[in-house]
């Protein structure tokens, strides 16, 4: 107790002598606060944060009370955005984030990844990769053309069909399918549709509708026939430059699938990220009849969660939605964290 009582006497004393010492009113000039800015840091190398989310960062002044604003510098990489200080990770990937005043700067190394799934999920793994589609209630623009489109050389084509273009990733893919094809059962595949513009598009169902009333079909009736074959102009996945029909000889009719070249396409093409975008047995979802020569890139490992689980593009799309919501719930208890 004794040494308690000395311990505040002797606090007591030093601080006297402190405001002593600093606040002399009198007998020496009041000391200018110097606030000029001698460095900045952060207080670790690295942090990890989730793509969507927004942190924000906070580096540290010398001295504290320093006049200091911050102009934001990161790579132009994609990865992150920032401002005042608040970054937010658009896609995975490392980066750099630098904050500077002056001739003063600080970085700090920074690692964006997405939100990863609860461990025991089955959820599609690859949710944040969105997938564009087009279907009866998913329009495209008129204006919407893919932005790599290549022609395909006339030996891939059908005799007698139009030039053709493709996305180049999906040709690329289709051209290794189509040689795999060849090994593996001496088949080949014609393709005799591929790219179509939302005014061919348009061509097409006019063209389709007219043929309807020119039998004596009502415009309504026409129309509505139409659609059983050809999709409105926005509506049809040919416009997205990754779809493409193929055909073991120059027609394409419902008895492809019983041809070998079908039932190769059918049981190979998701090794090459392709699907059958129309199943048989999903007609009531995607609305479309059942089309064994319409195949659909979407990349390899889409394609195979698509094949492996039985779906249709339609029904991967809510998975996605699904894991998406999971990823985010689980984040909220799971921070990122540097490895
Ligand atoms: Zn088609």
């Amino acid at each position: 107790m004794i040494q308690r009582a000395v311990f505040v006497i002797i606090a007591l004393a030093a601080v006297a002598v402190i405001c002593k010492k600093t606040v002399s009113p009198g007998r020496s000039k009041i000391r200018q606060i110097d606030h000029t800015l001698q460095s900045i840091s952060f207080d670790c190398d690295r942090i990890a944060v989730y793509v969507g989310d927004e942190v924000q960062v906070k580096p540290v002044a010398i001295p504290k009370n320093a006049d200091v604003s911050y102009t934001w510098e990161i790579a132009d990489d994609g990865v992150l955005g920032v401002q005042n200080g608040r970054i937010v990770a658009l896609k995975s990937g490392n980066t750099l984030l630098g904050a500077v005043s002056g001739d003063i700067s600080a970085q700090i190394k920074v690692t964006a990844k997405y939100k990863p799934l609860p461990p025991e999920s089955t959820l599609p793994p690859l949710y944040y990769e969105k997938l564009m589609i087009a279907n009866y209630k998913n329009t495209l623009g008129a204006d919407f053309v893919p932005k790599n489109l290549v022609k395909i050389p006339e030996n891939y084509t059908a005799e007698g069909y139009d030039v053709l273009y493709a996305t180049e990733e999906t040709f690329s893919a289709y051209k290794k399918m189509y040689i795999d094809m060849y090994y593996a059962i001496k088949g080949r595949m014609h393709i005799i549709s591929a790219y179509r513009s939302y005014a061919k598009q348009s061509e097409l169902y006019n063209k389709a509708v007219q043929n309807y009333m020119n039998q004596g079909k009502t415009s309504t009736e026409a129309r509505s026939l139409a659609l059983g074959t050809t999709q409105t102009p926005g509506n049809s996945e040919h416009q997205l430059g990754c779809t493409i029909d193929v055909s073991n000889s120059n027609n394409t009719d419902h008895d492809y699938y019983d041809t070998p070249e079908g039932k190769w396409l059918a049981d190979n093409c998701y090794k090459y990220g392709f699907i059958i975008r129309y199943p048989s047995d999903k007609e009531d979802i995607t609305r479309i009849k059942y089309e064994p020569w319409h195949i659909r890139y979407v990349g390899v490992n889409h394609a195979t969660y698509m094949y492996v689980n039985h779906l249709c593009l339609e029904e991967y799309i809510d998975l996605q939605k699904e894991a998406e919501t999971a990823a985010n719930d689980y984040a909220i208890d799971n921070p990122a964290t540097v490895e």
